[in-house]
């Protein structure tokens, strides 16, 4: 259990009948109460399982269901049939539960005791059974579930059960999401737009615009000593030129307004409750901000740099879509390792078998995927509304296999996008001083950039080293969502097929449901 989710429970709920006669009943009960016992004690489960009892008859499934649906600290149910339960009884049940369904196909003895097998014995251990009826109905239904097939004890099978809980608790969390635009999307950009109703219908999360004038009493709100304060954070964080603490110099006065803006947008983050927010270069206050003081002097960088490692989701050029994806990808990565950062595909580096693109972005990568303590600079930025220096956080990412992802607006769907990538050793960029990472798509550039872009991916994505492609099939398969998955067995002919085969699939899964 990790304490990030110490308030999150997931449900267990045993499938049962009455027809072996309440002795039988009492021993699955029993035996449910120590494989969620002993599952909760493996270390391996991030979220514990609450065990609430056998389920015997279609009014029992309903009401436990409904008391799933209802209590907030619920993120999901596990589901699993010791003996036989006929699947008609898990019809309501099953049509009140919208929360994350799993169905765990495991036996309470690991192996068959050949010798003392007897009718007793098998009408009670019948999982074969039983979770065959269960899933029927699952199927039949056309419900969304994960099925996890293996033995409860097994590291194999908890750690299926672990990537769920996982994202299961990510789709809590974006579900009671807002997220905040300072600023509108870039205009005409159309792959980082879309529908915003559908997408709270769908994926959960609610997308608000602040207007700058808005963001102007937080600003001026902020007290100067606040700000002196976490500059002398910034230095003792962060590696940096010793001139950059002289107080009288330009440098000084960038890296304080960075400060500044960071101050302003966490208290519009905490007053609202947003968990994601995007900005836009070209909504940053007054025109002549160097005069009035009223507004941003720059692109908020190095503030969106900090908020994205504390776990707000960002987008920049208002991305609300990679913004809600990236605090997804924070929140259900929390404890693991080795980090998660928005990025952006910017430049081709072609080198045959070893093609690359340079993912940066004019500022904003996140920090936890630096493979060293980040440098403090501060330098001209051309870009956008204001053209001045601005503080940043400079660094490189770490090498090894990860994972891009994106969800774009298909117009009729939500599309997700999950790309196997390996970042590789980054080159020195002298007279590019920003946060950057260089990858390989899996297979290889050739296809890996291929199909990202014959699916219509963007240019930006939600990257975690921690994600493994079981945890966007889950996400998928929860949000009800379309998902494609470019990996080391991609070949366009096939990309081709599935892209074909997906359109006529979402155009009837919509007229089944
Ligand atoms: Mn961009």
């Amino acid at each position: 259990m990790i304490k990030a989710f110490e308030n999150l429970e997931v449900w267990f709920v045993t499938g049962a009948q009455l027809l072996y006669g309440g002795d039988a009943v009492v021993q699955v009960d029993g035996h449910s109460q120590k494989m969620v016992d002993g599952m909760n004690a493996s270390g391996l489960l991030p979220v514990k399982i609450v065990y609430k009892g056998t389920a015997n008859s279609s009014a029992e499934v309903s009401d436990v269901m409904g008391r799933a649906e209802a209590d907030s600290r619920c993120i999901g149910v596990i589901t699993w049939m010791h003996t036989f339960s006929p699947a008609k009884m898990w019809i309501h049940g099953m049509q009140k539960l919208r929360k994350p369904l799993l169905h765990l196909h495991t036996q309470y003895n690991e192996q068959i005791p050949w010798e003392e097998i007897d009718m007793d014995f098998m009408n009670l251990n019948q999982s074969a059974h039983g979770d065959r009826e269960f899933g029927h109905i699952l199927s039949r239904m056309r419900k969304n579930h994960k099925t996890v097939v293996g033995y409860w004890k097994d590291p194999k099978t908890l750690g299926h059960i672990a990537v769920w809980e996982r994202v299961a608790a990510a789709w809590a969390d974006a579900q009671d999401c807002r997220i905040i635009r300072f600023g509108d999307q870039m205009n005409n950009v159309a792959v980082t737009d879309g529908d915003k109703v559908e997408a709270e219908l769908r994926l959960g999360y609610h997308v608000d615009y602040m207007a700058f004038s808005d963001v102007i009493p937080f600003f001026e709100a902020v007290k100067d000593a606040d700000v002196d304060a976490l500059v002398a954070e910034y230095f003792s964080l962060y590696e940096h030129k010793s001139e950059l603490e002289d107080r009288s110099s330009v440098e000084y006065r960038k890296i304080w307004n960075s400060a500044k803006a960071e101050l302003t947008l966490r208290a519009v983050l905490k007053a609202t409750g947003a968990k994601a927010f995007t900005t836009n270069f070209d909504d940053l206050g007054d025109a002549d901000v160097e005069k009035t003081g009223r507004g941003f002097d720059q692109i908020p960088g190095l503030a969106s740099q900090r908020l994205m490692a504390e776990g707000y989701g960002f987008g920049a050029e208002g991305d609300w879509k990679t913004a809600a994806l990236y605090r997804t990808v924070w929140y259900m990565t929390q404890g693991l390792e080795n980090g998660c950062s928005f990025l952006e595909d910017y430049t081709l580096n072609f080198d045959g078998q070893n093609s690359s693109i340079l993912q940066a972005h004019m500022l904003e990568v996140c920090p936890l995927i630096a493979a060293a303590k980040p440098r403090l600079e501060v330098h001209h930025l051309g870009i956008g509304i204001r053209k001045t220096p601005t503080a940043r956080l400079v660094f490189t990412s770490k090498v090894g296999r990860g994972m891009a992802a994106t969800i774009v607006d298909m117009g009729n769907r939500f599309r997700l996008i999950a790309a196997d990538v390996e970042c590789i050793e980054p080159r020195e960029l002298p007279k590019l001083p920003v946060a950057s990472a260089l990858w390989i798509p899996k297979p290889d550039f050739e296809i890996g950039a291929g199909a990202w872009i014959l699916a219509g991916g963007t240019h930006h994505s939600a990257f975690s080293y921690d994600i493994t492609p079981e945890y966007w099939e889950d996400y998928a398969e929860i949000a009800d969502i379309e998902m494609l998955h470019i990996s080391d067995s991609t070949t366009i002919e096939s990309f081709k097929k599935d892209l074909r085969v997906n359109e006529v699939y979402y155009m009837l899964n919509k007229a089944l449901k």
